[in-house]
């Protein structure tokens, strides 16, 4: 086994899950993140392991997701037994309200081998999709943190990575925004939406996408299963809190609440649920998804340098992507450091 020093630039979902695999490799790895692990667009968001709405997509985004579910299963297993935080992987099905399309949807829900079944029984008509399943991201992001730890791997927080040394088609060192130079053997690119503030030719392909999300208490209501109408969905967690989101916002790095978009998504979670109209919500919060136009994260090597690789851009699904795009690019490293 090689033991090639790799730095990793960025410490969401996809930073510390490629990292992970790396170590696993064997390659001695360090995480650099400009705040702290796993609190950006990671932490943010709602950890269905499902693409809403893969028939809508190009076919690469649920083939890029559908190996998470497992990935996820034997992971929560050993973050429990490593860490003590049980990251509340799940099984929810996922309810689709009043589709417009049930038979294109029966039809890819066939094709890949995905159970249904149709609910008439209100004036509303639902599909269910059987085996859907979630995690409950800030409790992962945690947990996964402190795996890192025990894996042996070296985490440096509230270090911005500004810039990269280069001689020839080798990149040789990153530079943190204090001055202080890094050397290692490849440098793994895993920035989220502030990917183009270090590599500038990726500004029109990588874009923040601004998601807020409205979280109920623990409501009492006897919910399984995810609700989706609509471009909305809400998610019932396993101690009865609800959440519900979420926008979709192109208004770069504005983190000012934008308290038209929480009225109209607690408008939309009553409207599915009518009790919520006397349930005061418990907070909001808001991440900046790494967006693209097609949702088709870049995962790849650099064009012009032979150990920069590039992971990022996975916008609305990058919790559900990060185990095969972690795959991709842990099997692209081993093969060229
Ligand atoms: C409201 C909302 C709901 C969502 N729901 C879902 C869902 O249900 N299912 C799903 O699969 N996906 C969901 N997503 C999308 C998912 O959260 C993202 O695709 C995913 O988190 C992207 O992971 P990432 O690691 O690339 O980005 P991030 O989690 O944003 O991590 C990037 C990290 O890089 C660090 N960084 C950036 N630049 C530098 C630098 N120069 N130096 C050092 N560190 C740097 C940042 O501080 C950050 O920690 C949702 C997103 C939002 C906002």
């Amino acid at each position: 086994m090689s033991n090639g020093k790799i730095a990793v630039i960025g410490g969401g979902i996809i930073g510390c899950i490629s990292a992970i695999e790396i170590k696993k490799k064997g390659f001695d790895v360090t995480v650099f993140d400009q705040s702290k692990i796993g609190h950006a667009s990671s932490w943010a968001s709602g950890g269905i392991l499902f693409p809403l709405m893969p028939w809508d997509y190009l076919k690469k985004v649920y083939d890029l997701c559908k190996s998470s579910t497992n990935y996820y299963e034997q992971l929560s297993k050993d973050l429990i037994q490593k860490t003590g935080i049980d990251p509340q992987f799940q099984e929810s099905d996922l309810t689709i309200i009043d589709p417009l399309n049930i038979g294109e949807i029966q039809k890819w829900c066939k094709q890949n081998n995905i159970e249904t079944s149709i609910n008439e029984a209100t004036c509303k008509r639902k599909i269910i999709l059987k085996k859907i399943f979630q995690i409950r991201p800030p409790r992962l992001m945690k947990a996964l943190r402190k795996y890192m730890e025990t894996l042996g791997i070296n985490i440096i927080e509230n270090k911005k990575i500004i810039s990269f040394d280069a001689n020839k088609c080798e990149i040789t060192s990153c530079t943190t925004s204090d001055g202080k130079v890094f050397m290692a053997e490849a440098f793994l690119l895993s920035s989220g939406a502030w990917t183009s503030s270090i590599l500038e030719e990726y500004r029109d392909n990588v874009f923040p996408i601004k998601g807020q999300m409205i979280q109920y208490p623990n409501t009492g209501l006897k919910l399984k299963n995810i609700l989706y109408e609509d471009g909305f969905y809400l998610i019932p967690r396993r101690d009865g809190v609800l959440i519900a989101g979420s926008t979709l916002e192109k208004v770069g790095f504005n983190s000012q609440e934008n308290i038209k978009n929480i009225d109209n998504l607690k408008r939309k979670a009553e409207k599915i649920i009518p009790e919520l109209k006397t349930i005061k919500i418990a907070k909001s919060w808001h991440g900046f998804r790494p967006g693209t136009v097609d949702n088709i994260p870049i995962t790849e090597k650099h064009k012009d340098y032979n150990n920069l690789f590039l992971n990022f851009g996975h916008h609305r699904y990058g919790v559900a992507m990060a185990p095969q795009s972690a795959r991709i690019i842990t099997d692209l490293i081993s093969v060229d450091v």
